[in-house]
């Protein structure tokens, strides 16, 4: 019988090195990286839309956050709540008018979940939903719809000084969903209340 001794369980003969770390911690990020990239570009959404969520994801997008960083000088503030500055994850994540965007389908999906902090930590987060092939297909792009919703109503704000409620940009969210979803997934649910519905 083999005397007790300290055993590092993620090598297969028990022995910690440096190099044997470095090379893990890196399939893990090869990993993490690998989801992203599936939950952004293999689904349904329109092409473009792909794009853009890539560079929310990358926060690319140009939010006065980024501008900033270019060297804009930018007097910052969130369109949407007017409260903070504008920065890829308050925009897209925590900002109080997009959080009434993520509460609606956490509500008709019935979902518990804990907003984290960055668009690519949620984005790898992202869990997949049971259910039917649809009802796959459908839960995987609502960060982008969301995502998308609130670029334009900021987008509104800020280049047409439109003002839109936060009624007319969730039901506008949902249409848009439903729009993706009936030319790729959907093809028997005909009105959007029913679509709701079966959220
Ligand atoms: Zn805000």
């Amino acid at each position: 019988m083999e005397p007790d001794r300290l055993r590092w369980r993620h090598s297969s003969e028990g022995s910690f090195t440096v190099n044997k770390l470095y090379k893990r911690e890196n399939n893990i990020m090869q990993e993490e990286e690998l989801k992203i990239w599936r939950n952004v570009w293999k689904n349904i959404a329109p092409t473009k839309v792909k794009c853009f969520t890539w560079l929310v994801v990358r926060k690319a997008c140009l939010t006065h956050e980024v501008l900033q960083k270019k060297g804009r000088v930018v007097v910052t503030r969130c369109f949407l709540c007017n409260e903070t500055r504008e920065t890829n994850n308050h925009l897209f994540l925590h900002c109080k008018f997009t959080a009434q965007l993520w509460n609606m389908f956490f509500s008709l999906t019935k979902t518990v979940w804990t907003m984290l902090e960055h668009t690519a930590d949620l984005m790898s987060c992202w869990m997949k939903r049971r259910g039917s092939k649809s009802k796959k297909k459908w839960w995987r792009i609502i960060p982008s719809c969301i995502w998308w919703s609130v670029w334009r109503k900021r987008n509104g704000r800020c280049f047409e000084d439109k003002i839109r409620s936060v009624h007319d940009v969730k039901w506008n969210c949902l249409e848009t969903l439903f729009f993706w979803c009936k030319q790729n997934c959907i093809e028997e649910i005909e009105e959007l209340v029913e679509f709701v519905g079966a959220l």
